[in-house]
């Protein structure tokens, strides 16, 4: 599969009156068309940001992208005009965020707001087409057309989001940034709405970055993972790598091991001790030493590059050493 998406060397920071914040620091990553890749980690880590920075959505004066580039299909969207993002957004890239509520206006009909994407986006398109295409989208996202005139506050948490889910890709997006799609729902709902959302990627081949902290939901829906810690990703790869490989980063073996396993007995969970750094003042060398079991002497200077084999990608001391990869970003 083609890359569609590929994001080098990202730096991202926020500004206040007292301190600069850090938020992505040297980010790489790429999608392919038609992939889920799954970023996880924990609050804090950047997911939201990274995600932002690729709609050039950052906020006004107070977020920058100082470093690196974000190439979608080729075309570096740090470097094109605010006039060109807006028409990239909603028609290329669409993002699918955590609570429905702030996404919808609630002073407009559900059948209405799906219209005004498409009048926006689709100008090829007449009236009739329009009225046609919102009624194909509330079938596929499975709404039934009665509902086309209800306002947002008359339908449940999960119809609300499938509504989102509508707009998002009522233009038939390439690439889907869904930041926790599902969290605000019930877990029935949560399954309902993640299997809708894989069927309409496959057939409408776009891909998706989904941003989570769940394991379970990464295992079941994504292609590829990539590991984020403090505005790094930390280690990446198939999701087959990652959930059944022997070798990792001591932040994915803490975040494996905060999981409960019914499988086995266990008295308790291994959890990562300590808090993820203030990224307005991180660490030096690699920004997890203060919390990881195997840190040593280097860790504490010198920041870990990049080790591949294969598609695997662990960024940290411990492989540099021991497996003589072949090492990226020097
Ligand atoms: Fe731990 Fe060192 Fe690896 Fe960082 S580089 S994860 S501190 S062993």
């Amino acid at each position: 599969m083609e890359e569609f998406l590929t994001i080098q060397d990202l730096h991202v920071s926020y500004h206040t009156a007292d301190e600069t914040v850090y938020a992505v620091n040297g980010l790489n990553l790429s999608v392919k068309k038609g992939e889920t890749l799954g970023l996880v980690g924990e609050t804090g880590a950047g997911k939201t940001t990274t995600a932002l920075s690729i709609l050039r959505l950052l906020p006004f004066k107070f977020g920058s992208i100082d470093k690196g580039s974000i190439l979608l299909d080729g075309m570096d969207l740090t470097k094109v005009s605010e006039k060109e993002m807006r028409k990239i957004r909603g028609d290329k890239i669409s993002m699918i965020f955590q609570d429905p509520m702030t996404s919808l206006n609630s002073t407009i009909k559900i059948g209405k707001q799906i219209e005004e994407v498409l009048k926006i986006h689709r100008k090829d398109l007449g009236k009739k087409e329009v009225i046609e295409r919102v009624d194909t989208l509330l079938k596929l996202v499975g709404i039934s057309l009665e509902r086309k005139e209800d306002y947002p506050h008359q339908l449940s948490g999960g119809m609300k989001q499938r509504v989102v889910i509508a707009i998002a890709l009522a233009c038939e997006p390439k690439l889907l940034l869904a930041d926790e799609p599902t969290t605000a729902l019930d877990v029935t709902i949560q399954a309902q709405v993640l299997n809708m959302m894989r069927e309409l990627k496959n057939k409408l081949n776009t891909a998706m970055i989904l941003i989570t902290h769940d394991l379970g939901v990464v295992a079941e829906n994504c292609d590829s993972v990539a590991i984020m810690y403090a505005g790094e990703i930390v280690e990446s790869g198939a999701v087959e790598e990652i959930f059944e490989g022997t070798e990792h980063h001591p932040y994915t073996v803490g975040l494996f091991g905060s999981i409960p396993d019914m499988s086995k007995k266990t008295r308790r969970l291994s959890p990562i001790n300590g808090m993820m750094p203030n990224p307005a003042d991180l660490p030096p060398g690699c920004p997890f030493w203060p919390r990881c079991p195997k840190a040593k002497d280097i860790c504490k200077q010198q920041k870990p590059n990049e080790v591949r084999q294969g598609s695997h990608m662990i960024k940290c001391h411990l492989y540099q050493d021991a497996k003589g990869g072949e090492e990226a970003g020097k």
